[in-house]
């Protein structure tokens, strides 16, 4: 079950709890790495709800056009198989170093790049989880600000989708983005 927190945006940004394999729309984003063919946090979850067929198709990925994997800022889609969602949309955050290596900018292309595969496809609800916040390391209030951002810009810019829903598995990481939104001053107290 996914619970709503906080709608944003007049509703089109919507902060959510639960685990994104429960997400019910047309997409639900992937946090993955480079080589695609799955990990551990957000990524396992996603391979294990979806079933073998989605690391079938991504591994035919791996042998065609991405013989190199998918770089960091960029997204990928295959079909959501035995999930409740039409796709799959594979981005790829950065992994935190310095905070001087580019990381805020391909985080930003890692959302703005699923949303612009998802508003392609005619996507109305899509989800995403908090990338690059788990063993990447981005820091937890930056990848709010920075998420945020790229969001909202993208869905001005845009009527599709009509919806983005960022699923915390974490009530205190759902509570860390209202936060960090607030304190930065692009959201509401
Ligand atoms: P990354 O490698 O991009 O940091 P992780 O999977 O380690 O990716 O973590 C990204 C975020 O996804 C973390 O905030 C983690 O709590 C969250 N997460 C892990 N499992 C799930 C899930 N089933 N649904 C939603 N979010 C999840």
């Amino acid at each position: 079950m996914i619970e709503g927190l906080r709608a944003l945006f007049g509703g089109r940004i919507l902060v959510e709890v639960g685990d994104i394999t429960d997400f019910r729309g047309d997409a639900i984003v992937n946090a993955a790495n480079s080589g695609l063919l799955g990990g551990g946090g957000v990524d396992g979850a996603i391979h294990r709800a979806a079933g073998n067929e989605l690391l079938e198709a991504c591994r035919r990925l791996r042998a065609g056009t991405l013989r190199e994997g998918l770089p960091p800022g960029q997204a990928v889609m295959t079909p959501g198989y035995a999930l409740a969602v039409k796709a799959v949309i594979h981005a790829v955050g950065p992994i935190w170093m310095d905070g001087k290596s580019g990381e805020r900018k391909t985080l930003r292309a890692a959302y703005e790049n699923s949303l612009a595969i998802a508003a392609e496809a005619g996507f109305r609800d899509i989800a995403f989880p908090a990338i690059s916040t788990g063993v990447y390391g981005y820091p937890k209030k930056l990848a709010a600000v920075d998420s945020h951002a790229a969001v909202l810009g993208f869905l001005s810019r845009s009527a599709l989708p009509e919806r983005a829903h960022l699923v915390f598995f974490a009530r205190t990481d759902a509570k860390i983005f209202l936060d960090a939104l607030a304190e930065a001053g692009v959201g509401p107290p």
